[in-house]
């Protein structure tokens, strides 16, 4: 997967891709990441990627020209990628986002600074607009970042054998269950017995009835995308919790 970022500091995003998953999966080759300076399309001679806004008012904005100018040294080298503009305006980013954008071959992703960019560049280049939650960045290349490592982590072959996307948060309309590891006993607090049993079976069903009980009391407007097999149903219903669940997804009792 290739991605292109748009920006007018490209020093903040070259730490967090030298690091692991991201660096791996890029040394393996199965990501291409190319930052590419804003300014270097500036068509003045002091370089200029922003201006004051027209009928006046705070701040400054992102001047079309060298931005349409990035976009179109990309789009001749490697057309058609999608152009998504990192914005508070957008659409938020979930998980289901990070899975459909995995499916594509390349995105392009242009990050405002200041007051944002000129309207007429999100209007003829930008294909979507996202934003990962309702709060104001400086600028857009941390929510960059941002969507990279989540799709990263979802293309085949990027995350080691023992990790697995499938049972994350978010993934089943579940949070994870509770984690533990060494030691067995951290300053008086043990780790759940039925976790050292041994037992697969025991310990299916813990992680299933700890994740539901999770999800009930911190998110369980998720639960209404949660689908439960037969078997899992009757684990529900055995530790009482079908009751529960039923308020939030129409599910067979029977
Ligand atoms: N004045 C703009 C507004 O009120 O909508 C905010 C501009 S913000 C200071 C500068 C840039 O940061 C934006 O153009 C965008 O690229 C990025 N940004 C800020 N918040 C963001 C968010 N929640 N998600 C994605 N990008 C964001």
């Amino acid at each position: 997967m290739r991605f292109d970022i748009l920006t007018i500091f490209p020093q903040l995003l070259t730490s967090p891709l030298e690091e692991g998953i991201i660096r791996r999966a890029s040394a393996a080759g199965r990501i291409s990441v190319n930052i590419h300076n804003i300014r270097d399309f500036a068509l003045d001679k002091h370089a200029m990627t922003d201006d004051r806004p027209f009928g006046g008012g705070e701040g400054m904005v992102m001047k079309p020209e060298p931005i349409a100018g990035t976009l179109k040294f990309i789009e001749k080298e490697n057309p058609g990628g999608r152009v998504i503009f990192l914005s508070p305006q957008g659409d938020t980013y979930t998980q289901a986002t990070a899975e459909r954008l995995a499916a594509l071959e390349h995105l392009i992703l242009l990050c405002g600074r200041y007051e944002g960019v000129d309207e007429r560049i999100r209007e003829n280049y930008v294909d979507e607009e996202i934003s990962i939650g309702d709060f104001i960045l400086t600028g857009g290349e941390l929510a960059a970042m941002v969507l990279i490592d989540s799709v990263t982590r979802l293309l085949p072959g990027v995350l080691g054998c023992g990790d697995s996307v499938e049972n994350d948060t978010f993934s089943r309309g579940l949070l994870k269950n509770p984690q533990y590891t060494r030691p067995r006993d951290y300053e008086g607090h043990p780790v759940p017995e039925v976790l050292l049993s041994g037992d697969h079976a025991a310990i299916a069903e813990w992680r299933l009835i700890t994740s539901v009980r999770k999800t009930l009391e911190k998110r369980p407007e998720l639960l209404a995308q949660a689908e439960f097999n037969k078997n899992e149903l009757q684990i529900l219903k055995k530790n009482n919790l079908l009751e529960a669940v039923a308020k939030y997804k129409d599910i067979n009792r029977h």
